[in-house]
């Protein structure tokens, strides 16, 4: 059943941050080294940071830009591929016709102190398909064997793209946002891609969910998804106000998914005495929360963030998508609108998310 492997392929390549999305069809196929696979990429998610990566407003830890990025850039770290090819010195749990992930995190080093602690996201040695290593926009990878995502066979490979960043994260968020059921939890930004999984997961964990978004669209969405209010930010004056009302004093966990700086800043005035405020998706440059101090202190607040999550929570978060818990609301689109799909997110005009079809399954 061995598929022949041409010698090049089609990818969206930027030659340089800020250039456009080019497609180079004669791109060369790379040949898999030691403990290496090739997959054939069949579906990759767009996330907001591919496009910050390309526009070059990607913001490190400490909120300045990032510039360590290798150019010419392929994007993409929510692609779900198929091994073609397996390089030397693999083990038997690599199997030829597999389903596989690309996800962020390219190379890991298993040493450092947060590999030994399970949180490998934040390897001080890793290498990612964001920034460093070519992504899922492209119809060929090459994977790391020993840092490979092996997907169940049963999985809609449509769906689990967007599951890989914008699903764990947003999962993370709501293990991390610490409350109980039937409890008040607020997603701020729950139409977007990060929201709306956000939604369905602070739901299957018990949660009484609100919704902030805007548009009678989202509401409906939203409400199908089982978020118990809606609040529509560009109708109502005071969102912090409504939430209060809502929930008689406030919600015990704030999740805040947006891209944009003004829907972190008072989001923490939304919580009641011991909430978490639960960060995710990061708006460019260094905006800040504005929080009093004394709100914090006296209320009893805590404030949480996490970078994607680990290989374990990510198979968690598959899980719930292949057992059909949770249903990320995906788009599929050709592979050349890309540059339209990154057009829309600038705009803010994508609910859920949009996958891109890369190359024709087997
Ligand atoms: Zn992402
Ligand atoms: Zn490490």
């Amino acid at each position: 059943m061995a598929e022949s492997i041409p010698a090049t392929q089609t990818v969206a390549l930027v030659r340089e941050l800020g250039g456009p999305v080019e497609f180079v069809d004669n791109y060369a196929i790379p040949t898999p080294g030691n403990k290496e696979v090739l997959a054939k990429v069949l579906y990759t998610g767009v996330c907001q940071s591919d496009l910050h990566t390309k526009s070059g407003t990607a913001a490190s830890h400490e909120g300045t830009p990032i510039t360590n990025i290798k150019l010419p850039h392929i994007g993409g770290h929510e692609g779900v591929g198929r091994i073609v090819s397996i390089g030397p010195n693999c083990d038997l749990s690599v199997k030829l016709g597999g389903l596989v992930g690309i996800r962020f995190l390219s190379r890991i080093c298993r040493r450092c102190e947060f590999c030994l602690a399970g949180n490998e996201q934040y390897c001080v040695k890793s290498t990612n398909h964001l920034h460093h290593e070519d992504g899922s926009f492209q119809e060929y990878i090459a994977l790391d064997a020993d840092n490979l995502t092996i997907l169940p066979d049963d999985i809609d490979p449509k769906l689990i793209g967007p599951i890989l960043c914008a699903g764990v994260t947003a999962y993370k968020a709501v293990r991390n946002a610490n409350f109980k059921i039937g409890e008040w939890v607020v997603v701020v930004g729950a139409g977007g891609g990060l929201g709306h999984l956000a939604v369905q997961y602070a739901r299957a964990h018990g949660a009484s969910v609100i919704a902030v978004d805007s548009g009678n669209d989202k509401r409906e969405y939203l409400s199908s998804i089982g978020a118990k209010e809606f609040v529509d930010f560009a109708a109502i004056p005071d969102v912090v106000q409504e939430v209060r009302k809502i929930t008689n004093g406030g919600a015990q966990a704030v999740v805040v998914t947006a891209g944009n700086a003004k829907a972190f800043a008072h989001a923490a005035e939304m919580l009641r005495v011991g909430g978490t405020l639960s960060c995710i998706g990061i708006p460019p440059g260094r905006p800040y929360i504005e929080t009093p101090i004394a709100t914090i202190v006296i209320k009893g607040l805590k404030i949480t963030g996490n970078l994607i999550g680990s290989l374990k929570e990510c198979m968690e978060a598959v899980e719930l998508t292949r057992r059909g818990i949770v249903v990320p609301n995906v788009q599929v689109r050709p592979f050349r609108e890309l540059s339209q799909v990154y057009e829309e997110l600038e705009r803010g005009d994508v609910s859920g998310r949009i996958v891109l079809q890369v190359a024709k399954d087997v």
